[in-house]
């Protein structure tokens, strides 16, 4: 006998709820998406009981006639798309003609509509799936729908609901992602009939981002300007270095308007923020990515969350881009206090802002790997170091006058004859548009902190994290012209590695190079390696290599080259630069702010800590009580 059923419809559109409506915010994304494909312009979402006893949205939408309203509720009935080429290039937010099916069969189901032109609309009542009524329905132009006992009559999935205050929590992030990407739409959630958001229409995205995030996060984002790379365009708001979550819900992104999580973007905007993002930390960004609908597929997920590119490389370089690019442009210095008063009561969710204070930390023991400061150099920077030890005073002039070169750390590395070329010359303290001009150093705090006077309010730099970052780049550049000196080993090193590690490192061979690794193919998947860094410190060099061709495929093609070894650099830097308690003297300070201000990325430091914060005469205004918080 047989043993394939055809399943009934109505099981089997519970079946599809379980994938497409796995929580009450799925059920919230999915009609707010059919509000906005009917061309809402304002939408409601309202909650009870983190949308587990109801849950109701109201749009003034297209609405539906009779016909429709019926039709909606079957399963596979769409009005979005009609044949496989659509499916290929969708616009619209749904396209399967299975949600309100879905919804319908594990709830108690209310769905009002009524179109412009009609009379009368339609009210239709569904029971778990089964249609108890059908009526007249006089209420305004637009739909109404609302889902009631989310699950009743499914127990095992209403087992895996969470608390209500996680479930609304999820609700709550749904809805900023919808707000965020429609910002001209109005929006209203209320929770247990309690007004928590209230968005008229914006006239731009950064008006919506304030509305529901405050201003005072939205002060600080860093603009990324739209522009477009190989069809990709990218545009949006990021947070600035040192601003950073423990979380991943403040890295929203969207892919033609629709919110999207994607391995592609997330490593470029890892790439993009690279040594301006903490280890562990997620950044801030609202980034909005525009390409062809045929460019990618959408159709991959449940709940419609992923994508899948064609070209997912391309992507992750225009992200990394886009965000490296703002970074870079940005002259924000990250303020370094939250106000007690903060502007949105409504911004409460997970998402605590750690605008991490500096401090200062030993670098991890595993990080040895090193970069040797130049013989010659450090000779030099003894000299300077032993003439300018003299402790000034500190309550130096407002313009410290010029110093003949700039800060360099007390080395205290053996001499090192194996690196050939002296790092770039040191650059000329009085640049005249130098930045650090617009700064009175008036001390050192806990020999650590340097406290200066600046244009906003007070501007603590941390010493250690400033120097960081000027080696940072200086042993960059000097790597990038001329690489690291290497040693021969007497017995060769073999690497065996999987075929696509292979493709990695042949394709890397150069590079690696330049890094000190020679390595040379030796049979399939397996690799000769003949030389490293003279420099490496590890007692297990396969070990070390295998992290290094894990940095190599965490990169995209285009800049592994240059990227490649950072990590190196970075710990280098951490190891050599000066230290909280290296006492340094004025003109010491002075040189070390104007080095810090010809970096490209001057606000942090290699591992994304701050060098800069500032507590504004605002805040300190508020502080004092002379001005109203
Ligand atoms: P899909 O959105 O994938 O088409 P749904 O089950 O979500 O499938 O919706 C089915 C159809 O019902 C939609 O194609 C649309 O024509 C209609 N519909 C759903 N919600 C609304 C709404 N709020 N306003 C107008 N029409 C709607
Ligand atoms: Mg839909």
């Amino acid at each position: 006998m047989a043993k394939i059923r055809i399943l009934p419809d109505a099981l089997a559109s519970q079946v599809a709820a379980g994938e497409v409506v796995e929580r009450p915010a799925a059920v919230v994304r999915e009609l707010v998406e059919n509000s906005l494909d009917a061309g809402a312009t304002h939408v409601e979402v309202h909650v009870q009981r983190g949308g587990t006893a109801l849950i109701k949205i109201v749009d003034n939408g297209t609405g539906m006639d009779r016909e429709d309203a019926m039709l909606c509720l079957e399963r596979h009935a769409t009005s979005k798309i009609r044949t496989k080429e659509d499916l290929a290039a969708i616009s619209t937010f749904g396209f399967r003609g299975e949600a309100l099916p879905s919804i319908a069969s594990v709830s108690r189901f209310r769905l009002a509509t009524r179109q412009a032109a009609a009379l009368s609309g339609t009210e239709i009542e569904i029971n778990g799936g089964k249609i108890s009524d059908v009526r007249d329905y006089g209420g305004a132009i637009g739909t109404v729908i609302e889902v009631r006992s989310l699950f009743f009559n499914v127990p095992a999935r209403r087992k895996f609901l969470r608390a209500e205050t996680t479930e609304y929590a999820h609700v709550e992030q749904q809805f900023r992602l919808h707000a965020i990407a429609n910002s001209q739409t109005a929006f209203t959630l209320t929770r247990e009939g309690q007004v928590m958001y209230h968005l008229p229409a914006a006239t731009n995205v950064l008006e919506r981002i304030r509305g529901l995030v405050g201003d005072e996060l939205g002060d600080r984002l860093i603009p990324v300007e739209r522009e477009e790379r190989r069809g990709i365009t990218v545009h949006g708001f990021i947070g600035g270095p040192g601003q950073s979550r423990t979380g991943k819900q403040t890295q929203i992104t969207f892919l033609n308007g629709r919110p999207i999580e994607s391995p592609s973007i997330h490593y470029g905007l890892r790439e993009g923020y690279h040594t301006a993002l903490m280890k562990g930390q997620y950044p801030v960004t609202f980034l909005f990515i525009e390409m062809d609908p045929h460019a990618f597929d959408i159709n991959v997920h449940p709940a419609k969350k992923e994508a899948r590119f064609h070209d997912g490389n391309a992507v992750r370089e225009a992200v990394a881009l886009a965000v490296n690019q703002a970074l870079t442009r940005s002259t924000r210095i990250p303020e370094g206090h939250r106000t007690a008063a903060s502007p949105s009561p409504a911004f409460s969710l997970p998402l605590p802002v750690t605008v991490t204070p500096p401090r200062y930390s030993r670098p991890p023991d595993h990080a040895q790997t090193l970069l040797p400061i130049p013989a010659h150099e450090q000779r030099a920077l003894r000299h300077d170091w032993a003439d300018e030890k003299s402790t000034e005073p500190l309550h130096a002039p407002a313009r410290q006058s010029t110093l003949p070169s700039p800060i360099h750390p007390p080395v205290s590395q053996p001499e090192s004859k194996d690196f050939p070329t002296p790092l770039s010359p040191p650059q000329p303290v009085e640049t005249p548009k130098n930045k650090a001009d617009n700064f009175r150093i008036i001390g050192v705090l806990n020999t650590l902190y340097v406290l200066m006077e600046g244009e906003d309010g007070l501007v603590l730099m941390d010493q250690h994290a400033a120097h960081e970052r000027v080696m940072f780049e200086r042993l960059r550049a000097s790597l990038e012209q001329d690489g690291v000196p290497s040693q021969r080993l007497l017995i060769p090193l073999t690497l065996q590695v999987t075929p696509r590690e292979a493709d990695l490192l042949q394709r890397n061979l150069e590079p690696l190079s330049r890094l000190g690794i020679e390595a040379q193919p030796f049979g399939p998947n397996v690799f000769k390696v003949d030389a490293l860094p003279t420099f490496l410190k590890t007692d297990d060099p396969l070990d070390w290599l295998n992290q290094v061709i894990e940095e190599l495929s965490a990169l995209s093609a285009k800049s592994s080259s240059l990227r490649l070894g950072e990590d190196m650099i970075a710990s280098t830097a951490c190891r050599h630069a000066v230290k909280a308690n290296d006492v340094l003297s004025m003109p010491e300070l002075r040189a070390l702010l104007v080095d810090m201000f010809t970096c490209e990325m001057p606000y942090c430091c290699p591992h994304g800590r701050p060098t800069l914060i500032q507590i504004s005469y605002a805040e300190l205004e508020k502080k004092f009580g002379r001005r109203a918080p």
